[in-house]
């Protein structure tokens, strides 16, 4: 194989040393078939649930909705109040210690193929291909002058790009109740239409425009990566042992004492961040593996092994050392205990969430009133929350170790609309000679999904 013809623009040095394109140019990373490029599309498939959540619907009603207005989240069976939005806190920390132990394992993993940017990037890329060819035939139209087919390509790409950036705000409104007739009947209000159009202006930029940029110098994660990897990290990585000293070599030759990289410059041709993986590990590398499915193909071709990129760990690379198991790394077993503590909590809380809510505020200002016939009178405001996604009926009684307490009226059938809470003002007197410094009066709740105890003093002179 010949390697005069390959030039790669993708390439970037002055004389020896490379540098960053911190995007004085656009990247056109070529396609090319492989393992790890089927691998990505697969894992891309991981979005498609974003895109078809919102029309699942459950017992009759959207299955996943956060409604902001009646403040209430529904996951399926599961309706979340604010309430119990610790329950949130506890999801975040859970995706922010798997990230970081997919990190120590697997290093950036996440944006190699899965992170929305580098997900939508792909396919922004894609349109692009199919509007404007291989990145040799892009590079020429973005420097040829503008004439009509320049403007028809480029018009044509644009539009195709923001109706995907535009189908992704949108969707991303469903969740929040707005419907797809709302933006066309003029009912989607100012503050949809806002987020909506921030949303896919936002998807239209990042994935369309600044591409690889926003992974190298927006996103905080590529900066603080080198603290979760380590040694044992299995990343995408030359092997400068064996492909050094790299030099050109046509198919069936053989140069003593020359390594295998045959400086074709395919890795870097594919690569969609523009890193030249030989100059080892730096923060651009979102470990994709394309460079590893360019270099195979190239190996393939002119007789050598694959594997001249491929994944491995700093310790397998330098020393050949195996890979330990993954008990016996710290960071592993700390990032593990971590992620099963906030898993059990958030499965206890998601099968733990009480129907509704109880609340006793006793009377203050008085904390007691006598009455006319001498027996004295306290004031209990009962505040009770419905957190169901239905109207609740609740019986209110009480019970207490007072003799002959009374109740001023009965209170049942009173109705809580969903997600309301309703406050319940309660009256109960006894005689003074009836009442001990330590009784108490418990006041239950019942309804048909729960029954509530909650315990109160009666004060007395
Ligand atoms: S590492 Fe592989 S793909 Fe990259 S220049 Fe060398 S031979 Fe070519
Ligand atoms: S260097 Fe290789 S693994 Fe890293 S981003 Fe580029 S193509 Fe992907």
């Amino acid at each position: 194989m010949s390697q005069k013809s390959i030039q790669v623009d993708n390439l970037y040095t002055e004389g020896e040393q490379w540098v960053q394109n911190l995007g004085e140019k656009t990247v056109h990373a070529k396609r090319m078939k492989g393992k790890f490029r089927l691998v990505k599309w697969i894992a891309m498939l991981v979005w498609m649930p974003f895109f078809i959540g919102p029309y699942v619907t459950w017992n009759g009603q959207q299955a996943i909705l956060f409604d902001i207005e009646k403040r209430q989240y529904h996951l399926f069976d599961i309706t979340i109040f604010p309430q119990d939005l610790w329950m949130l806190t506890m999801v975040l920390l859970f995706l922010a210690i798997l990230l970081a132990a997919m990190t120590t394992v697997l290093g950036r993993v996440f944006c190699g193929y899965f992170c929305f940017q580098t997900v939508w990037t792909d396919i922004f890329t894609k349109v692009e291909a199919y509007f404007e060819g291989t990145p040799d035939k892009r590079r020429k139209l973005e420097k040829s002058p503008w004439d009509l087919t320049k403007i028809r390509i480029k018009v044509s790409k644009h539009l195709v790009w923001f109706a995907i950036a535009l189908l992704s705000g949108i969707t991303w409104m469903l969740y929040f109740g707005v419907s797809w007739a709302d933006y066309f009947d003029g009912s989607a209000s100012n503050t949809t239409l806002s987020i909506t159009m921030f949303i896919s202006i936002g998807a239209y930029t990042f994935a369309g425009h600044m591409r690889e940029q926003t992974c190298l110098w927006i996103c905080p994660y590529a900066r603080i990566q080198g603290a979760m990897v380590d040694k044992q990290t299995i990343m995408p990585t030359y092997d400068y042992y064996r492909g050094e000293p790299r030099g050109k070599l046509n198919k069936g030759e053989y140069i003593e004492g020359q390594g295998d990289c045959i400086e074709c410059s395919q890795c870097v041709a594919v690569c969609p961040t523009g890193v030249d993986i030989r100059k080892g590990q730096e923060y651009g590398c979102i470990t994709c593996g394309l460079c590893i499915d360019a270099c195979d193909s190239v190996m393939t071709k002119v007789g050598k092994p694959k594997g001249l990129i491929r994944y491995t760990s700093f310790d397998e690379m330098k020393f050949n050392k195996p890979l330990k198991a993954l008990y016996k790394r710290p960071r592993v077993i700390v990032y593990s205990a971590i992620l099963l503590t906030a898993l059990s909590i958030l499965t206890y809380g998601m099968f733990n969430i009480a129907p509704m809510e109880l609340n006793i505020l006793h009377g203050r200002t008085p904390l007691y009133v006598q009455l006319s016939d001498g027996s004295i009178r306290n004031k209990y405001e009962l505040k009770v929350m419905n957190k169901t996604d239905q109207p609740m009926l609740i019986d209110v009684s009480f019970k207490s170790t007072i003799k002959h307490l009374k109740s001023q009226k009965g209170h049942s059938g009173i109705v809580i609309p969903s997600g309301n809470v309703k406050s319940i003002y309660i009256y109960l007197k006894a005689f003074e000679r009836d009442i001990d410094d330590d009784d108490q009066v418990v006041f239950l709740i019942k309804s048909n999904r729960a029954t509530l105890e909650r315990a109160s003093f009666f004060a007395s002179p």
